[in-house]
């Protein structure tokens, strides 16, 4: 596996790869590799000859008072991850190789963006945007693989590469789940045992869920009762993140709360 850390790097070696007629998946990360990116990397192996995973994380999404400075890192054990899943490139820039000092330019989605995670982490979105634009630009690949675990970045993302004619295919894979239903998420390990088990009530509760049967004020004070505190439950089209109508051929229930400070997401698609 080879480890590349320069974007111009990054770049001659895709369009080399292009040339020999290879194709190439990328799966864009934040690190602290666990069982959800490794079921991306498998899905990104299945579609294209090379998996490009990029671990980088991306300080233009995080807010003023979130958790950069902490966010778990430990990029030797994500080299043997990704070395034991046949990752053809782990793509790991600087924060200085990937902004300068004066980078002034960004690219925002105005309509997906907006609710959810949009309205309580201003900025987030455009982050987010910014950032897997300026990795489709170093990673050059055929496909990308995101997860269902963020299932608001996925939809911002497709809307993005449709609007801008990014040339990349876009695959959302599964949400993975540890055995007792808590999302698998870099951000879990901040919970201490008490708070992890209390935060069962959120998988609990949405995987109990069925068409008939929802009532978000419900689900908030079952998180409330369980010693949560919710930042949102909302119920809304899965397609276009409106609110339920008749031709709704998908409900997304989205939530995330804190558990001590940690945040969590999670969400489960119905179909009425
Ligand atoms: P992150 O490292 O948290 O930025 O996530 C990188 C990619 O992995 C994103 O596309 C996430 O949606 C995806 N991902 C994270 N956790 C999971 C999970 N539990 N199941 C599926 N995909 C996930």
């Amino acid at each position: 596996m080879k480890i590349i850390h320069t974007i111009s790097e990054m770049q001659i070696f895709a369009q080399n790869s292009h040339r020999s007629g290879l194709t190439i998946a990328a799966v864009p990360t934040m690190g602290f590799l666990h069982s959800g990116h490794i079921s991306l990397i498998e899905r990104a192996n299945s579609e294209a000859d090379l998996t490009i995973v990029s671990v980088f994380v991306n300080p233009t999404q995080f807010g003023p008072n979130e958790d950069l400075d902490r966010y778990p890192r430990d990029f030797k054990r994500d080299c043997e991850i990704c070395e034991q899943h046949n990752v053809a490139v782990l793509f790991a820039p600087e924060n200085t190789a990937m902004y300068s000092s004066d980078h002034s330019t960004w690219v925002t989605e105005e309509d997906l963006s907006r609710p959810l995670c949009g309205n309580s982490r201003p900025g987030h979105f455009r982050g987010v945007t910014t950032v897997v634009a300026k990795l489709f630009n170093a990673i050059l690949p055929d496909v990308a693989v995101f997860g269902q675990k963020d299932a608001q970045q996925a939809l911002v993302i497709r809307r993005m590469v449709r609007d801008l004619n990014f040339p990349v295919r876009i695959i959302i894979a599964p949400l993975i789940r540890e055995d007792d239903g808590l999302a698998m998420s870099s951000r879990n390990r901040f919970l201490s045992a008490d708070e992890r088990s209390r935060a069962l009530v959120i998988s609990q509760t949405l995987l109990s869920l069925t068409p008939e049967n929802l009532d978000a004020e419900v689900i908030k004070s079952k998180i409330s009762s369980a010693g949560g505190t919710v930042d949102y439950v909302e119920i809304l089209d899965a397609e276009t993140l409106r609110p339920v109508h008749l031709e709704t051929v998908e409900i997304l229930v989205a939530v995330a709360a804190f558990f001590g400070k940690t945040r969590l997401i999670d969400n489960v698609i119905l179909k009425p």
